[in-house]
Formats: C-alpha cells, structure tokens, sequence
C-alpha cells in the first residue's frame, strides 16, 4: 500500500488525482491532503478518503477545524503546515498539485525526506529544475512527471539509450488564439483567453496555454526530466490534443503517443509505473476523430515560447525570472490592468533587466524571484499608464 500525501486537492489535478486514487483503493491509502481556501470540497474529499490530517490557507483555518471538528482529522494551516506534512515519515509518496512556484519548498523538503515526488506544478522544475533533479539523484527518490505530454514522453525514454534520440516534439493545443491576428490578440479579454478548447484546467495555467507559455514550461521540464538538451527538444501545434508526444529516432522514425485527452491516465501512469493497468478513460476513435492536424508554432505571435527557451538556456536565476514575472503578468491580465499581449512584455521586460549571477541555490532563486515580482509589477503599472 502506498501512503500519498497530495497537495493542491481541491484543484483539477488534486480531484483527478483523487478520482484515479478511489479506484486503485488496494493500492493507495490518502493519509493527507492539502487545499487553498475551498473548505466545502475539502469536506467532501475528507468524508471519502479519510486521511489523518489536511492544511489549508491561513485564511480558512478558523473554518475548516470547525467543520472537521469531531472527524478526528488535525488540520494545519499555511507554508509551514505544508513543510510539516511533506517531511511525514508515515507517507511514501507526494503528489505535487499545487499551482506556481509555491511548490517548489515543499517538493526539495518532500526529496529530502526521501520521498518520491509526482510533480504536476509546473513551475517546479522550471524555477529550480538544476536544484531538484540533482538533490533528486543525491537522495535516490523518482520524480514522476505529471502531464499529458511529458508522462509518456518520461515513460519512453526509461526505455530509450541517448544515442537513439534525435528529438522530442511536445505538441501544444494552440490555446483559443492560435489563428488570431496579432492585431485581434492585443484586445483578448481575460473570459477569451479563460476558454480553453480542449482542456478543462484553473485560471494560471489556461492563460499559460493561452500565450504558450505552458508549453514553454514543458520544454523546460522535459529538459530536466528527461535529462535531454534543450536543442533536442521542439514544440508542434497539434489541435486535437490526441498526440501527447512524439519521438524521433536517428534512423528517422518517429513514434507518436496517442490517446483521447484526459488527464487520469498521466496521473494513474505516473502513480503505477512501471505497472500498467486498466484506466477509466474513453477507447480512442481514430474514425471518430477523423483528422489530425499539425503546425509550426508562431514565434511572433506566441514570444513567450521563445523566452523559456532563452531563460532554460541562460540558465542560472533567468528561469525563476521568468516564471515570476509571468505569475506577475498573467494576475495583471486577470485583474484587467494589462492586455494579454502584454503578458510577454511583462516576462521579456524582467528577464533583460535581470543581472544573473548564475547560482542555482534555493537562496540565489528566492531572491531572483521576489527581484523579478518587483521589476515585474513596475512594468506592470508602466503599461497601465
Ligand atoms: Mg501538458
């Protein structure tokens, strides 16, 4: 039985996750969960999976102990409950549902501790992925990726020698804009950009879908996961989100991983491997799907494809930058105080203005991190005016 600790519950990868825990019951035992500020579902989730203990947000503390009050569940609250539960010897495995660079303490805590870590927050590997996969290697823990794309890709290239591989491809949706004129996405409203074709997820990481961003981020964490250079990995439009990933071979062969999009198989497969077990998802209907459609991606419209690639590539503090700046910029663009194609504007501001030192410590990323949220929201309020 393996005891999972899951941050971020509430969430759409924290429910799914749960979804695929109810029903490998036999196999995985829920003894915690951590949520923001949604007590009502938490509630629910306790009343179904039981676990010892859960944290929320300071700010829901006072609520959720009096709701759980006589379940015989101890409730922590904020960062330093998350620190507490993370480092539990009573937990073998933590799943990482949390949302930007929040993640990142808990996770190098959690790898510390000795556990292994399924990581679906992004932000993780992309801020600090130097740090985590070294500690991760130090510490002999797995780091499962959790995602759509990099899931099978991680799966594949177990299997795969380096001198095999002439590339990885992740293909991105295209996100609502991926036929807009530059001149039509400058006036996107935030409920546009909000309404993502094929995936149902929160409000960061459709706006990240949306400017490309997201996909960035992939490429930056395929870099870390698959311990491949970042020149070997590209990026293809591919709307019908049915190809999660592809690889290409040296002799010129290239294997697509296909399957209808639903992200229970990533997280089951992340949970189980090197197991492979039946899933609830759909059959995937080649006929039904009928057609399969591949493009280059637009570096003029989508800039924020290009500066991951910059930022993974600078290496040093220049990913935590951009991924500050880019929390920074999409809030702004949530609150209205920015257009979306400013977004980029935001990120490639604070990724010039930035003087890296190229330290990779937990310290030399914090700093760079609440550098970058500064310079960012000065850049912020520039725009406004
Ligand atoms: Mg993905």
């Amino acid at each position: 039985m393996q005891r999972v600790l899951l941050l971020g519950s509430t969430g759409s990868i924290g429910t799914s996750t749960l979804d695929v825990i109810g029903r490998l019951a036999d196999r995985f035992e829920v003894v915690a969960l951590t949520a923001g500020r949604n007590v009502d579902l938490l509630c629910d989730q306790v009343a179904r999976f039981r676990p010892r203990c859960v944290c929320v947000h300071e700010d829901a503390a006072e609520e959720a102990r009096a709701r759980l009050k006589g379940d015989g569940v101890k409730v922590l609250a904020g960062m330093d409950g998350l620190m507490q539960l993370v480092v539990d010897p009573d937990m073998d495995v933590v799943v990482n549902g949390l949302v930007a660079g929040i993640g990142v303490r808990p996770t190098l805590a959690a790898i510390d501790a000795g556990k292994d870590v399924a990581i679906a927050n992004k932000e993780v590997l992309v801020v600090a992925g130097e740090l985590v996969t070294a500690r991760a290697q130090e510490k002999g823990v797995r780091l499962l990726p959790i995602d759509s794309e990099l899931t099978p890709l991680w799966m594949a290239r177990q299997k795969t020698p380096d001198d095999h591989i002439a590339r990885v491809l992740l293909p991105a949706s295209g996100g609502p804009f991926f036929d807009w004129s530059a001149e039509r996405m400058a006036l996107v409203t935030t409920q546009e950009a909000l309404n993502h074709p094929t995936w149902q997820m929160g409000p960061k990481i459709t706006i990240d879908s949306a400017t490309l961003m997201n996909k960035g981020f992939e490429v930056i964490e395929a870099h870390w996961f698959l311990n491949l250079p970042v020149s070997l990995i590209d990026v293809v439009v591919h709307r019908q989100s049915i190809v999660h990933c592809l690889m290409e071979y040296i002799d010129g062969g290239v294997t697509a991983y296909m399957s209808s999009p639903d992200m229970r198989l990533p997280i089951q497969q992340a949970l189980t491997y090197p197991e492979m077990l039946p899933s609830p998802i759909d059959p995937l209907d080649l006929p039904e799907v009928g057609q399969l459609d591949f493009y280059a991606p637009d570096a003029d419209r989508f800039p924020c494809l290009s500066l991951c690639y910059a930022a993974v590539n600078e290496g040093g503090t220049a990913p935590a930058v951009l991924n500050a700046a880019n929390e920074v910029g999409v809030a702004s663009f949530l609150e209205d105080r920015i257009r979306f194609t400013d977004i980029a504007r935001v990120v490639s501001g604070a990724l010039e203005d930035h003087c890296n030192g190229h330290d990779a410590s937990l310290e030399a990323l914090l700093d760079a991190d609440r550098w970058a949220r500064k310079r960012a929201l000065e850049i912020v309020e520039g725009l406004e005016n």
